[in-house]
């Protein structure tokens, strides 16, 4: 972010694949490319990022992208809150355009739509999704955002928003993407962004929300002087639960910064956020997680057990090859999503089934999404089977 080329190692997990692309039966009989998996900061600015970056064209357009934001609950009614904030903040009405970048299906779209009767306009560079959007009704550009991109947004209204949820930190090249958006954006037009808070990821130990289709690790105290580059200014910070602990974030043109960023900039500075040995300490912390983890599904399977993973969630897959469990330790994993059934997990290759798939000779459940593990219990508490939530409370 800010072109300095001082940058120090704070975290290696190893060699991973791509923690979002399930692979087809036909694909267990190829090659499967793994990249190093670690995660640099920024000595002068503290930004932090993945140290090596896979091509956004391998991420998003080579393989079927299966992340569907439409098909979990939890992401409906989160991005219906969303939508009701922005609308309010950023003052959107009937007149206004606005525009999601990394749409996906179009699910936070359609709840901008039917709450200020808006003008909606996608951009998301996943054929299969783009094609979703469409037939959802939800106007989409199928392309990565670029500068071709904004010229075909610019003149179809006035850009009231442009949002970018847990996609900003998939983006590479910042600086480019942050000139577009000030070059589509009302001049009284609001960016929001909602992307996982480096904060959170350190005090949950929440290695496995790191992968390799994350190229920034966010935090506020480098993005001040990064937005200031554009004229723009933090006006309003929050922060959440979703994706195992977001932050949304809100810029707009002017020098009047909301009175939360200096008080944030403290509150990381005191978590030690911008100290390499906040993360050794962190890795210890991965490391004993691991230890304890395998040794717990070891023990099960010893005693005759049989495990499932709930979940087939990407960050699932960090944790699943991290921790090297494979189909000899989880019979399969379970997924209620049509584009994940069927397929297996990248890396520890085990097949995933629906939820109906579980019989009665399961004895554990691990849940992968951790972040949602009260609501998954809840939905499968019809099970006699054990759960593990190999969350933070564990971590420690
Ligand atoms: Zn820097």
């Amino acid at each position: 972010l800010c072109g300095s080329e001082k940058l120090g190692l704070l975290i290696d997990l190893g060699f991973h694949p791509l923690a979002d692309t399930f692979l087809k039966p036909e694909q267990l009989n190829e090659a499967e490319p793994t990249y190093p998996l670690r995660v640099l900061q920024c000595e002068s600015c503290g930004y932090t990022m993945s140290q090596y970056v896979v091509s956004p064209e391998k991420r998003y357009q080579e393989n079927e992208y299966s992340y569907d934001s439409s098909n979990s609950k939890v992401a409906i009614k989160h991005f219906e809150e969303m939508a009701s904030d922005v609308i309010e903040r950023a003052g959107v009405t009937g007149d206004d355009l606005v525009v999601d970048i990394g749409s996906n299906v179009g699910t936070l779209l359609e709840a901008f739509h039917k709450k200020s009767d808006c003008l909606v306009l996608g951009v998301e560079p996943a054929p299969n999704m783009a094609a979703r959007a469409k037939q959802n009704g939800v106007p989409t550009i199928q392309d990565f955002f670029n500068g071709t991109v904004a010229s075909k947004i610019l003149g179809t209204g006035k850009v009231k928003a442009v949002t970018i949820t847990n996609a900003w930190n998939h983006v590479e090249g910042l600086t480019d993407f942050m000139e577009q958006v000030k070059r589509i954006l009302a001049p009284d037009g609001m960016f929001v962004t909602e992307v996982p808070y480096l904060s959170l990821l350190v005090q949950k130990i929440a290695f496995d929300t790191i992968y390799l289709e994350h190229v920034s690790y966010f935090s506020i105290k480098p993005l001040i002087p990064f937005f200031k580059k554009f004229g723009f200014s933090i006006v309003d910070l929050q922060e959440n639960d979703y994706m195992g602990g977001s932050i949304r974030i809100s810029a707009m043109q002017g020098t009047k910064e909301s009175v939360q960023v200096q008080a944030y900039v403290k509150r990381e500075e005191e978590e030690h956020l911008y100290n390499s040995a906040t993360y050794s300490v962190f890795m210890d912390r991965v490391r004993r997680f691991k230890a304890d983890l395998v040794g717990r599904l070891y023990r099960i399977k010893k005693d005759g057990g049989h495990i499932v993973g709930i979940g087939a969630a990407t960050k699932g897959n960090t944790l699943l090859n991290y921790c090297k469990i494979d189909n000899t330790l989880l019979d399969f994993v379970t997924d209620s999503s049509a584009f994940k059934i069927g397929k297996y997990t990248p890396g520890s290759h085990i097949p995933i089934k629906s939820d109906e798939s579980i019989g009665p000779e399961i004895t554990h459940a691990l849940i992968l999404p951790w972040n949602i593990g009260k609501f998954l219990q809840e939905k499968l508490g019809q099970l006699s089977v054990d759960f593990i939530v190999p969350e933070m409370g564990s971590r420690v």
